[in-house]
């Protein structure tokens, strides 16, 4: 359903209304609660837990086994799609920050997930080369620095399988996605380079997350 007020922006839930839908379809377990609370010093920046449910069932609905994220932060997101794979299932996930790296590896052992689950620390233009033995990939999962997106989506569309998904959160850029920066002209050129090689959508979550499906 939607009528003029929600399809000119206007949204019908509160954070009420929110914290009854994540505590219903995508609620915490122990390891789930643990890399959602970060310590002090760090950001609370993870994708939110229907994001983060949304992630698993992706992973599910592709039957994905090779996984790469860029963006680890403490791992709330990497954890969340590695326990959807397979046991032959395999994510990397990159991080610039060995800081928050060091922390997402104690959360992803914590979760008994370190066979599934590779950090590797550095930032994602120079580590993502270092991957490609391992393509095709199933599912490419964009999530750090945002002028990023368009090199990043490159690298993605060249090294998933055909069907594979690229996913990438923050893809409103704050609300800058139509601004005039350097910033908002990359995030754009995302867009269109991902609108241009996939079936794609951008949900519109709080910051808008992009879906696309390789062709
Ligand atoms: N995907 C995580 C949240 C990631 S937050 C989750 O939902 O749980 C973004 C992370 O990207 C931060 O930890 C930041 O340090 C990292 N980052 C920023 N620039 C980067 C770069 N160039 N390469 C790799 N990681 C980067
Ligand atoms: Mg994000």
């Amino acid at each position: 359903m939607a009528d003029d007020d929600s399809r000119a922006g206007a949204r019908y839930y509160s954070p009420d209304i929110l914290a009854y839908a994540d505590r219903t379809h995508a609620s915490h377990d122990a390891s789930l609660a643990r890399a959602f609370a970060v310590p002090e010093g760090i950001p609370r920046i993870q994708v939110g837990p229907s994001e983060g449910k949304l992630l698993e069932l992706l992973v599910r609905m592709v039957d994905a086994r090779k996984i790469v994220e860029v963006g680890t932060l403490v791992g709330y997101s990497a954890i969340r799609m590695a326990r959807a794979m397979g046991e032959d299932g395999q994510l990397w996930t990159i991080e610039y920050d060995p800081k928050h790296a060091e922390i997402a590896r104690a959360n992803i052992a914590a979760a008994g997930l370190a066979d599934r689950i590779e950090v590797l620390v550095g930032a994602g233009a120079e580590m993502l080369p270092t991957l490609v033995g391992e393509a095709p990939f199933d599912i490419v999962f964009l999530d750090a620095d945002k002028q990023g997106y368009d090199d990043y989506g490159k690298w993605a569309l060249g090294h998933l399988r055909h069907g594979g998904l690229v996913i990438a959160d923050n893809a409103f850029l704050f609300g800058d996605l139509l601004g005039d920066s350097a910033g908002a002209k990359s995030m754009r050129a995302f867009h269109e380079r991902i609108a241009a090689a996939c079936e794609s959508v951008c949900i519109p979550t709080p910051d808008g997350l992009v879906v696309g499906i390789k062709r």
